[in-house]
């Protein structure tokens, strides 16, 4: 079965448009680069294109009407906007969802230490990397630090180009003899992603307060600069990220490298979509969860009550709340699980299976089912809602592609599809396909994230039997 490059249906003016998402884009993920980025972002056009939030609904006491649009954020980590319909509630409702936590480095709580006249910070990966892609690269560090008295600081060192670079370093070639013979997933061991952040020792001229002279010089800088105690590490939340903007991929332009495109390439497409959306037939819902990259545990990843409890408080305000509305609701809701996809790399070409693979430019990818060894764990979707699925992306002319992760029995992966299903609802993955993904600086075609768009458009407005 041949399908097109995108690339090849587009005359001037859609070019013209891909281009400007894209740049969109670009802007959206160099920004938002933790989740919590992503969350402040998402409020904010939200809130520029007449949403309004769950707290000022619920105090204005009005009756929420179809075309009005409500977002929730629960612990600035993960949020959720609806736009209602004209059908009632229990009908279902349409949801795209995608989660905005990436791969990255998190500061371990007690994570500063000196050694070899350096002071560094020690961390624990969070999700799925090659430990060797971070070693000699500039990082950055994002996130939070909360102080005993209830403030909270944030941060975020490495990105603004007069800013300082952190890293961690890598044995020179000349005496790697005995690191390269190790397998490559030890090479750089978890252990050893350990951040440099400095080299400059405290002057002091007592003699017996030379200690750690590096480590106390770095203090009084956090003192300074941001009135941190090395205490407070123990209640942070701080990710070091690959340092600096996404930028253009390929002498053609036609495509973006960048951080943390795994799964913020599908969540800002989908908040776009709707962000865009207009009086919908059925609620509109777009869900940017958290901690799917670690098993979407704890209270704003999927697996929580999080996303049933706002829905009830947002059929409330519509005056069409019951237990057995609810329940109606989740199971007659139609979703696009969106996460991305491997794409085709000639470089690597055994890992994968022509016939079903996703190849750059061919547009939105649609995965019946993920998983592993005989597709175990996998949401798996039912054929009639991928015929109906296909009927609504045709209609829109949408380019789009089906897709499995790899060959069979190759490896395998997870998204949030499963957890979602489990109301008993319609759910298929969906989403774009990258290059590297999880490395630290992933790639995406520029006409992959314009048709991911256009699809997430057209499931807005799609109606089912
Ligand atoms: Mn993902
Ligand atoms: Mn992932």
């Amino acid at each position: 079965m041949e399908r097109k490059n995108a690339w090849e249906t587009y005359d001037k003016s859609q070019e013209k448009k891909v281009m400007k998402l894209a740049e969109q884009y670009r802007q959206f993920i160099s920004a938002g680069k933790t989740e919590r980025e992503c969350v402040r972002l998402t409020e904010k056009m939200a809130r520029e294109a007449g949403y309004i939030s769950l707290e000022e609904a619920l105090t204005s006491g009005d009756t929420l009407k179809p075309g009005d649009k409500v977002y929730a954020i629960h612990k600035k980590k993960l949020a959720v906007l609806f736009q209602i319909g004209t059908e009632p509630l229990e009908k279902g409702m349409n949801i795209l969802g995608a989660h905005i936590d990436s791969p990255r480095l998190d500061l371990k709580q007690n994570p500063l230490y000196e050694d070899g006249e350096m002071a560094l910070l020690d961390t624990h990966y969070y999700g799925g990397i090659k430990k060797y892609q971070w070693a000699a690269i500039p990082l950055a560090l994002h996130g939070v630090v909360a102080r005993k008295d209830g403030t909270v600081v944030e941060l975020a060192i490495g990105e603004d180009p007069s800013d300082p670079v952190l890293g961690i370093s890598d044995l020179l070639i000349h005496l790697s003899g005995e690191q390269l013979q190790k397998k490559a997933a030890v090479v750089v061991e978890g252990e050893n992603l350990n951040i440099i952040v400095g080299s400059k020792p405290l002057k002091s001229k007592k003699d017996k307060e030379k200690k750690e002279l590096i480590l106390k010089a770095l203090l009084e800088i956090l003192k300074e600069k941001y009135e941190i105690e090395e205490e407070d590490f123990l209640s942070a939340e701080l990710e070091a990220v690959p340092a600096g903007p996404a930028r253009d991929f390929g002498i053609d332009r036609s495509m973006i490298m960048g951080y943390g495109q795994d799964d913020r390439i599908c969540a800002f497409t989908s908040l776009t979509a709707q962000l865009q959306a207009e009086n919908p037939k059925y609620t509109a819902v777009c869900l940017l969860t958290d901690k799917e990259e670690i098993g979407s545990m704890g209270a704003t990843g999927m697996q929580s009550r999080y996303f049933e409890n706002v829905v009830a408080e947002v059929m409330n305000l519509t005056g069409q709340y019951s237990e057995l509305a609810l329940r109606r609701c989740l199971q007659n809701s139609h979703m696009l699980s969106s996460d991305v996809s491997a794409a085709f790399d000639p470089n690597y070409a055994n890992a994968f299976e022509k016939k079903n693979i996703a190849y750059l430019g061919h547009g939105m990818v649609f995965n019946k089912y993920t998983g592993s060894r005989g597709k175990s764990g996998s949401n798996d979707a039912c054929a009639e809602y991928i015929g109906a699925l296909r009927k609504v992306m045709d209609d829109a002319s949408v380019n789009w592609q089906t897709a499995e992760l790899g060959k069979v029995d190759q490896g395998g992966g997870g998204t949030i599809a499963y957890i979602t299903a489990n109301y008993g609802m319609d759910v298929i993955d969906s989403g774009v396909a990258l290059l590297n993904m999880h490395s630290p600086w992933e790639v995406s075609s520029k006409a992959d994230i314009y048709e991911a768009y256009r699809g997430y458009k057209a499931f807005q407005k799609a109606e089912w039997n």
